[in-house]
């Protein structure tokens, strides 16, 4: 008999719970305590902006996702580790802003996951947040040349996204992950009030006041470094002005674009 993916990992999960139970690791210390239990609907939204985000390019088989809890604002959402693509609603685990998870129960987090916190502790008008390595815009974290609006699709990236350089306050022999709250807060502060930020080498993080913003602001962050590098082998480029940029800004039109990725999405969740 073949178990369907869902109900297989619904399995495992089951006896990854019942193996926290086992004698070997109940010296683990309890966590901190949970907000409650989150709104489905958020839970759905968070799901699928995973597998939206493989779909349109955005993310790979690494990169996540999180959603601020929305019964308390001190917690974030965010699955185990896993690759988006495979992520189902029994894989979200809640957080602290330190990056410690309520209940683990043996899960792996992911080792990034201190971007999340760091930006909800910093940003309270951020309610969702998207970390990819996708590669069109990793040139522009590499190279002498910024990312900036080009399309109206991107008007909040704005007349120049700025690049996190973990070298700056780590040193030149780091893995250059945000593995500890420290470097999400450096990178948090080099985020500022901004919606994108760069990680030299990396990739970017997105945030925005929702789930499907960070979201639409992720897909158009690459949308945008894709078009400004080929306008750029094309000769000199006109940008957005800060002007152009402030009015283009394209959160109202949220709804057309998750309407058409939410439909694509579920026509291959996992049966
Ligand atoms: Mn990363």
């Amino acid at each position: 008999m073949t178990m369907p993916g869902q109900d297989r990992r619904l399995f495992l999960f089951g006896l990854a719970a019942a193996t926290a139970s086992a004698p070997a690791l109940a010296q683990t210390s309890p966590g901190p305590a949970s907000g409650g239990t989150p709104s489905p609907a958020l839970i759905e939204d968070l799901v699928l902006a995973n597998h939206i985000l493989v779909q349109q390019g955005v993310l790979d088989a690494f990169g996540h996702v999180s959603a601020r809890h929305d019964k308390d604002p001190q917690r974030f959402l965010l699955s185990r580790s896993l690759a988006p693509e495979q992520v189902t609603a029994a894989d979200i685990m809640e957080y602290d802003f330190d990056g410690t998870p309520v209940d683990a129960r043996g899960r792996t987090s992911y080792v990034e996951r201190f971007i999340h916190g760091a930006i909800y502790r910093a940003r309270p008008d951020v309610n969702g947040i998207v970390h990819s390595h996708s590669p069109a815009v990793i040139p522009f974290s590499v190279s002498s040349e910024p990312l900036r609006a080009v399309s109206t699709m991107a008007g909040y990236l704005g007349t120049s996204v700025p690049v996190f350089e973990m070298r700056d306050q780590f040193g030149s022999s780091t893995d250059m992950l945000v593995r500890d709250p420290k470097i999400g807060a450096a990178l948090a502060k080099t985020l500022d009030q901004r919606m994108v930020v760069l990680m030299r080498g990396h990739g970017f993080v997105a945030v925005g006041g929702t789930v499907r913003l960070a979201t639409m602001h992720a897909y158009y962050t690459e949308f945008n470094a894709r078009i400004q590098a080929d306008a750029m082998k094309l000769g000199k480029v006109t940008y957005l002005t800060e002007g152009e940029a402030a009015k283009t800004w394209q959160d109202n039109q949220v709804e057309r674009a998750w309407s058409v990725w939410r439909e694509k999405a579920l026509a291959v969740q996992p049966k």
